[in-house]
């Protein structure tokens, strides 16, 4: 099994991508099934300068 990380490009802090989804963020864990059956695990980062709050407000 293995873990993707995606972080925002320039955030304001430091995300850890080591492995663990214990980043200060709070990311998002989901499972995201390849072709062959194995499953990845997708850690989506959030940024902290508000920018998805602005996005999707609107
Ligand atoms: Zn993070």
């Amino acid at each position: 099994m293995s873990s993707y990380h995606v972080e925002p490009i320039g955030d304001l802090i430091e995300h850890d991508a080591t492995g663990q989804a214990d980043c200060v963020c709070g990311p998002q864990t989901r499972p995201e099934k390849g072709d062959d059956g194995s499953v990845n695990w997708i850690v989506v980062h959030n940024s902290l300068d508000g920018r998805e709050l602005h996005e999707g407000g609107r």
